[in-house]
Protein backbone atom coordinates (compact mmCIF):
# COMPACT_ATOMS: atom_id res chain seq x y z
CA UNK A 1 0.00 0.00 0.00
CA UNK A 2 1.28 3.45 -0.93
CA UNK A 3 -0.08 6.52 0.51
CA UNK A 4 0.68 9.83 -1.30
CA UNK A 5 1.02 12.96 -0.39
CA UNK A 6 -2.38 15.28 -1.21
CA UNK A 7 -1.72 18.94 -2.54
CA UNK A 8 -3.94 21.70 -1.26
CA UNK A 9 -5.51 24.85 -2.12
CA UNK A 10 -2.55 26.78 -2.90
CA UNK A 11 -0.27 24.88 -4.94
CA UNK A 12 -0.45 25.71 -8.28
CA UNK A 13 -0.43 22.44 -9.79
CA UNK A 14 -4.01 22.37 -9.05
CA UNK A 15 -4.89 24.86 -11.43
CA UNK A 16 -2.64 23.73 -14.01
CA UNK A 17 -3.55 22.14 -17.06
CA UNK A 18 -3.03 18.52 -17.58
CA UNK A 19 -1.82 16.47 -20.42
CA UNK A 20 -3.30 13.86 -22.09
CA UNK A 21 -1.95 10.27 -21.40
CA UNK A 22 -0.14 8.75 -24.78
CA UNK A 23 1.34 5.75 -23.66
CA UNK A 24 -0.26 3.64 -20.24
CA UNK A 25 2.91 2.82 -19.01
CA UNK A 26 3.56 -0.05 -15.16
CA UNK A 27 4.39 3.48 -13.43
CA UNK A 28 1.40 4.63 -14.77
CA UNK A 29 -0.88 1.40 -13.51
CA UNK A 30 1.35 1.73 -10.23
CA UNK A 31 0.20 4.94 -9.57
CA UNK A 32 -3.40 4.57 -9.94
CA UNK A 33 -3.43 1.88 -7.04
CA UNK A 34 -1.42 4.50 -4.74
CA UNK A 35 -4.64 6.79 -5.91
CA UNK A 36 -6.91 4.61 -4.70
CA UNK A 37 -5.22 3.65 -1.40
CA UNK A 38 -4.59 7.40 -0.70
CA UNK A 39 -8.43 8.15 -2.09
CA UNK A 40 -9.60 5.60 0.79
CA UNK A 41 -7.50 6.19 3.75
CA UNK A 42 -8.77 9.62 3.00
CA UNK A 43 -12.23 9.00 3.06
CA UNK A 44 -12.83 10.16 -0.36
CA UNK A 45 -14.78 9.02 -3.52
CA UNK A 46 -12.38 10.34 -6.18
CA UNK A 47 -9.10 11.85 -6.89
CA UNK A 48 -7.37 13.47 -9.66
CA UNK A 49 -4.02 13.24 -10.43
CA UNK A 50 -3.05 17.11 -10.09
CA UNK A 51 -4.03 16.36 -6.43
CA UNK A 52 -0.86 14.24 -6.02
CA UNK A 53 1.19 16.71 -7.50
CA UNK A 54 1.02 14.89 -10.93
CA UNK A 55 0.07 15.99 -14.59
CA UNK A 56 -1.40 13.15 -16.34
CA UNK A 57 -5.15 13.37 -17.50
CA UNK A 58 -6.02 10.87 -15.20
CA UNK A 59 -8.87 10.40 -12.04
CA UNK A 60 -9.40 7.35 -10.08
CA UNK A 61 -12.97 7.46 -8.67
CA UNK A 62 -15.73 5.16 -6.16
CA UNK A 63 -18.97 5.69 -6.04
CA UNK A 64 -21.29 2.86 -4.17
CA UNK A 65 -18.55 0.44 -4.68
CA UNK A 66 -17.37 1.13 -8.11
CA UNK A 67 -13.90 1.86 -8.39
CA UNK A 68 -12.70 3.22 -11.73
CA UNK A 69 -9.90 4.49 -13.38
CA UNK A 70 -10.36 7.35 -16.30
CA UNK A 71 -7.62 8.40 -18.61
CA UNK A 72 -8.31 11.52 -20.61
CA UNK A 73 -11.70 11.49 -19.59
CA UNK A 74 -14.05 13.73 -21.30
CA UNK A 75 -17.84 14.79 -21.10
CA UNK A 76 -19.88 13.89 -24.10
CA UNK A 77 -22.91 15.62 -22.97
CA UNK A 78 -24.40 16.46 -19.76
CA UNK A 79 -28.38 17.00 -19.24
CA UNK A 80 -31.10 16.27 -16.54
CA UNK A 81 -32.58 19.34 -14.44
CA UNK A 82 -29.66 21.10 -12.64
CA UNK A 83 -29.56 19.56 -9.23
CA UNK A 84 -27.46 21.83 -5.90
CA UNK A 85 -25.66 19.65 -3.30
CA UNK A 86 -22.66 20.18 -0.79
CA UNK A 87 -19.26 19.43 -2.05
CA UNK A 88 -15.96 19.38 -0.16
CA UNK A 89 -12.72 18.35 -1.64
CA UNK A 90 -9.35 16.33 -0.71
CA UNK A 91 -7.58 19.49 -1.53
CA UNK A 92 -9.89 21.95 0.92
CA UNK A 93 -9.93 20.23 3.78
CA UNK A 94 -12.65 20.90 6.18
CA UNK A 95 -14.37 23.76 3.68
CA UNK A 96 -17.88 22.62 1.83
CA UNK A 97 -20.17 24.69 0.04
CA UNK A 98 -23.30 24.19 -2.36
CA UNK A 99 -22.76 23.39 -5.83
CA UNK A 100 -25.08 23.64 -9.18
CA UNK A 101 -24.49 20.84 -11.63
CA UNK A 102 -26.45 18.60 -14.32
CA UNK A 103 -27.38 15.62 -12.57
CA UNK A 104 -26.51 13.26 -15.51
CA UNK A 105 -23.47 13.32 -17.64
CA UNK A 106 -22.12 10.92 -20.09
CA UNK A 107 -18.52 10.69 -20.19
CA UNK A 108 -16.04 8.77 -22.41
CA UNK A 109 -12.44 7.44 -21.41
CA UNK A 110 -9.68 5.12 -21.33
CA UNK A 111 -9.10 2.64 -18.87
CA UNK A 112 -5.95 1.34 -17.54
CA UNK A 113 -5.80 -1.50 -20.45
CA UNK A 114 -5.92 1.07 -23.17
CA UNK A 115 -9.54 0.37 -24.06
CA UNK A 116 -12.44 3.17 -24.46
CA UNK A 117 -15.14 2.85 -22.58
CA UNK A 118 -18.23 5.08 -22.06
CA UNK A 119 -20.34 5.58 -18.78
CA UNK A 120 -23.61 6.81 -18.13
CA UNK A 121 -23.57 8.63 -14.43
CA UNK A 122 -26.40 10.33 -12.71
CA UNK A 123 -27.05 12.14 -8.90
CA UNK A 124 -23.74 11.63 -7.06
CA UNK A 125 -21.98 9.31 -9.27
CA UNK A 126 -22.48 12.34 -12.06
CA UNK A 127 -21.42 14.85 -9.85
CA UNK A 128 -18.22 13.14 -8.64
CA UNK A 129 -17.04 12.82 -12.21
CA UNK A 130 -18.16 16.07 -12.75
CA UNK A 131 -15.59 17.42 -9.61
CA UNK A 132 -12.66 14.95 -11.14
CA UNK A 133 -13.28 15.99 -14.67
CA UNK A 134 -12.89 19.78 -13.54
CA UNK A 135 -9.29 18.60 -11.75
CA UNK A 136 -8.32 17.59 -14.56
CA UNK A 137 -8.79 21.39 -16.13
CA UNK A 138 -7.59 23.10 -13.20
CA UNK A 139 -11.13 24.01 -11.81
CA UNK A 140 -12.22 23.38 -8.18
CA UNK A 141 -15.59 23.40 -6.72
CA UNK A 142 -14.93 26.78 -5.24
CA UNK A 143 -15.18 28.22 -8.49
CA UNK A 144 -18.85 27.63 -8.95
CA UNK A 145 -20.16 29.69 -5.57
CA UNK A 146 -21.45 32.89 -5.68
CA UNK A 147 -18.98 35.78 -4.89
CA UNK A 148 -20.15 36.24 -1.03
CA UNK A 149 -20.08 32.05 -0.49
CA UNK A 150 -16.55 31.63 -1.94
CA UNK A 151 -15.52 34.92 0.22
CA UNK A 152 -16.25 32.66 3.25
CA UNK A 153 -15.09 29.47 1.82
CA UNK A 154 -11.75 31.09 1.30
CA UNK A 155 -11.80 32.80 4.60
CA UNK A 156 -12.55 29.33 6.50
CA UNK A 157 -9.04 28.22 4.51
CA UNK A 158 -7.29 30.82 5.44
CA UNK A 159 -7.49 29.50 8.92
CA UNK A 160 -6.87 25.96 7.80
CA UNK A 161 -3.89 26.27 5.43
CA UNK A 162 -1.70 26.60 8.32
CA UNK A 163 -1.93 23.04 9.02
CA UNK A 164 -0.91 21.97 5.69
CA UNK A 165 2.61 24.09 5.16
CA UNK A 166 3.99 23.57 1.59
CA UNK A 167 0.25 22.86 0.36
CA UNK A 168 1.26 19.83 1.32
CA UNK A 169 -1.21 17.03 2.89
CA UNK A 170 -0.12 13.86 4.75
CA UNK A 171 -3.02 12.19 6.12
CA UNK A 172 -0.59 10.23 8.49
CA UNK A 173 -0.29 13.34 10.60
CA UNK A 174 -3.59 15.09 8.95
CA UNK A 175 -4.75 17.11 12.39
CA UNK A 176 -8.51 16.41 13.80
CA UNK A 177 -11.24 17.14 11.78
CA UNK A 178 -14.87 18.25 11.82
CA UNK A 179 -17.57 15.98 11.24
CA UNK A 180 -20.44 17.82 10.45
CA UNK A 181 -20.63 17.38 6.86
CA UNK A 182 -21.03 14.51 4.58
CA UNK A 183 -17.88 12.24 4.41
CA UNK A 184 -17.92 12.28 0.61
CA UNK A 185 -15.11 14.66 -0.72
CA UNK A 186 -13.77 14.39 -3.92
ZN1 LIG B 1 -11.59 17.78 -5.39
Amino acid sequence: MSILEIRVLGDPILRAETAPVSTITDELRSLARSMFDTMYLAKGIGLAAPQIGRTERMTVVDVDDNPLVLINPEILDASGKPAKAEEGCLSIPDVYGDVERPSNVHVRALGLNGKPFEVEASDLFARCLQHEIDHLHGKLFIDYLSVLKRRSALAKWSKEKDKYPGFVRTLAEDPPRSHEHPDEEL
